[in-house]
């Protein structure tokens, strides 16, 4: 699951033989056109400035600078979002291009101190913004959120959110609070959105999701009782589907689509 080769160390190592640079506008990045796509720049195409290393795929090492979010692409070169660039470049290198944003946007956000406002520090040893004044450090954020199937024999348990952009059925999922487990968010989740009971919670894979800086952690789960009682303020219908009447769903882009696909094939 997303498990590519990827090597998120914090410190780039002397010799580098091959780079790619991200430049990130926002939730945007640069690349080069190119007839048949584009593809990421082997060095920065603007002033990098004070770069971020992202880690090394293979051994081509990743960099992430900030630019202007107004700027205009100069001709061949080209701003593309990161949802929309899913597919057209390839799968891990749309996941270190969600890094770049993810880290780009945390440094900018966190230029000054949430404990007594004094500018922060960046400290790349270990991937930090620290203040001078209260030693206060800041890192990336990371919010954990569950998304599960709930299978039922041959059905599975798909919903449509009130916020889904497009008219599909996906997996329920939810963030996780502070000292909870994540089997516990599951069960909570499931409660709260559609009135079901489940057991038999079972991890099945995860996904970094950069919109804006969730983790996605996949599970299966188990109908154990109650019917469907929709809460309005997140869900707009729910459904128990059978395994060969599947509504639209997500596309293969998501844990949602991974996670359903595979409660499929687990029919009959
Ligand atoms: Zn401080």
């Amino acid at each position: 699951m997303s498990g590519s080769g990827f090597d998120h160390a914090v410190r780039p190592p002397e010799l580098r033989e091959r780079e790619l640079w991200f430049a990130v506008a926002g939730s945007r990045v640069l690349l080069i056109e190119e007839e048949h796509g584009a593809r990421f720049p082997g060095e920065p195409l603007l002033p990098a400035e004070t770069p971020h290393y992202l880690g090394a795929l293979g051994g081509t090492h990743c960099f992430a600078y900030e630019i202007d979010r107004e700027l205009e692409p100069a001709a061949g070169h080209a701003i593309a979002d990161l949802r929309a660039l899913w597919g057209r470049v390839p799968e891990e290198l749309w996941a270190v291009a969600g890094k770049a944003v993810q880290i780009v946007d945390w440094d900018r956000t966190h230029r000054f101190c949430g404990r007594c406002g004094e500018p922060t520090v960046r400290v790349d040893a270990d991937r930090s913004r620290k203040c001078p004044a209260c030693e206060l450090s800041a890192y990336p954020r990371l919010a954990p959120a569950v998304i599960t199937v709930v299978e039922r024999g041959d059905e599975i348990l798909l919903a449509h959110g009130t916020r889904f952009p497009a008219p599909f059925y996906s997996a329920l999922a939810g963030f996780v609070e502070p000292g909870e487990s994540l089997e516990g968010a599951v069960v909570r989740e499931i409660r709260e959105e559609v009135g079901v009971e489940v057991d038999e919670v079972r991890y099945f894979g995860s996904q970094p999701w950069p919109f804006p800086h969730s983790l996605m952690i996949g599970f299966h789960a188990r109908w154990a009782g109650g019917e469907i009682r929709i809460d309005p303020e997140e869900i707009a219908d729910a459904k128990f589907f059978p395994k060969d009447e599947l509504p639209l769903i997500p596309p293969p882009i998501s844990i949602a689509r991974w996670l359903i696909d595979a409660a499929v094939a687990r029919r009959g």
